[in-house]
């Protein structure tokens, strides 16, 4: 029996690592459960899977909470405290990390330091500080394995242990398939008119409201470009973006010798999240099986950089180093919550990211500290930038 941490459960990956948790109650049992407030999902989590911790980000959710599981065996615990100590605690051998942004870096790391294995959905702890998360990972011998469905994909189609570096398997290129968001068919001057309730309405996938803004711009294949990078040990020249309507093609991998290997199915998260927490078995998803004919056709194209321009920042980023991927990820979370909130347009998110990232050129990401430092500066900045412009 596997005891399993599920930092970020009440989110759309938590609730679909819940969904496989269920049907394997033999294999695994839910040890403990991570949230910010939302304290009636966590809950009816918690009278479901009797967790033996669940943390809440505040005191006063923490205490409903308390109040709402009066009777349970289920601790509660609060804030930064609560998540330290279950991210590392002894008693669990696998972390899902399905914190959304900047805020669950800290506890993954906390995680890798403790050695464990780890299901990486948080991209963005990935992109803030990708070189001392894989030195980390390396120093602690955790196990890293990717949920994002892309570089889920990418690691079924390398040879094993490839999480770290590709040298002698004999890759070119690693062609990273995206749907092109909600938007890809709108004239570009009607680009900045859209609303968040349209960026929100992902044409294949359901997912939290961050990330499919950052599907809407793209954005999120510039992260998931650099998580590519860190993960795989490659350039970022090595990352063809891929247009793909589909998205039943998660990605693909280029050999040498002329082969591409691609991994294939409904676009469910409930997939990448068994295959890497089962791996190097294969385990039930409940995810419907892929019928080809019904799908009948399959698409490709180049991706527009003028329609997605935070492609080319990301890359850019990539190539400057250091802080920018940290100074990059907080500029675009405090664009996309504003955005989410009425505080910018969407076509001024890209703008108002690069403006942040020409006033803090980067330096070498030494250190958590380091990291943290220009994550709050890009962020303080981002929010000024938008104040001027209101
Ligand atoms: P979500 O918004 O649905 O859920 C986020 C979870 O994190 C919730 O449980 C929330 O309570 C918790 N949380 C948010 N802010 C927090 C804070 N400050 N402190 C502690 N907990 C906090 O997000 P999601 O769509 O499930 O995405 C989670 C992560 O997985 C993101 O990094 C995203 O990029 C990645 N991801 C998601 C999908 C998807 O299909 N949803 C696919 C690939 C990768
Ligand atoms: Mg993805």
């Amino acid at each position: 029996m596997k005891r399993v941490t599920l930092l970020g459960a009440t989110g759309s990956i938590g609730l679909s690592t819940l969904d496989i948790l269920a049907r394997h109650s033999e294999r695994y049992a839910l040890h403990a459960v991570t949230a910010d407030t939302s304290h009636a999902r966590m809950a009816e989590i918690c009278r479901r899977f009797q967790p033996a911790v669940a943390v809440m980000r505040d005191e006063s959710a923490a205490n409903i909470l308390r109040a709402q599981l009066d009777g349970s065996d289920t601790r509660v615990l609060v804030g930064e405290a609560g998540l330290a100590e279950v991210a590392a605690d002894p008693q669990a051998d696998i972390v899902v990390a399905a914190i959304v942004g900047a805020a669950g870096l800290w506890p993954t790391l906390a995680a890798v330091k403790a050695g464990k294995r780890i299901l990486l959905a948080n991209k963005e702890a990935l992109v803030m500080a990708g070189g001392l998360f894989m030195d980390e990972l390396h120093r602690h011998h955790a196990e890293l394995l990717p949920v994002d469905s892309e570089h889920n994909a990418i690691f079924q189609c390398l040879p094993d242990n490839s999480i770290g570096g590709l040298d002698g398997a004999g890759v070119e290129r690693i062609l990273l398939t995206g749907s092109g968001g909600p938007f890809r068919d709108l004239p570009l001057e009607a680009l900045g008119d859209v609303t968040p309730e349209q960026a929100c309405a992902h044409p294949n996938w359901d997912m939290g409201p961050k990330i499919s803004v950052d599907s809407a711009t793209m954005m999120n294949k510039g992260l998931e470009l650099i998580e590519a990078c860190w993960l795989f040990g490659v350039g970022e020249e090595q990352v063809e973006i891929v247009l793909h309507r589909q998205s039943i093609v998660h990605s693909m991998v280029s050999y040498r010798d002329g082969s591409v290997l691609a991994q294939l199915g409904n676009p469910d998260m409930r997939t990448p999240i068994a295959n890497a927490l089962a791996w190097p078995e294969r385990i039930v998803s409940g995810v419907e099986p892929l019928d080809l004919v019904q799908v009948s056709q399959l698409d490709f194209t180049a991706a527009d950089e003028a329609r997605y321009p935070c492609l080319r920042i990301a890359r850019e980023a990539w190539r400057a180093g250091g802080t920018s991927m940290a100074a990059l990820n907080a500029a675009n979370e405090v664009a996309v919550e504003s955005f989410l909130q009425g505080g910018c347009g969407f076509g001024e998110i890209s703008g108002l990211i690069e403006t942040v990232l020409d006033s803090l050129p980067p330096v070498p990401a030494e250190d958590l500290e380091t990291v943290l430092e220009v994550d709050d500066k890009a962020r303080k900045l981002a929010r000024q930038v938008i104040q001027q412009r209101n």
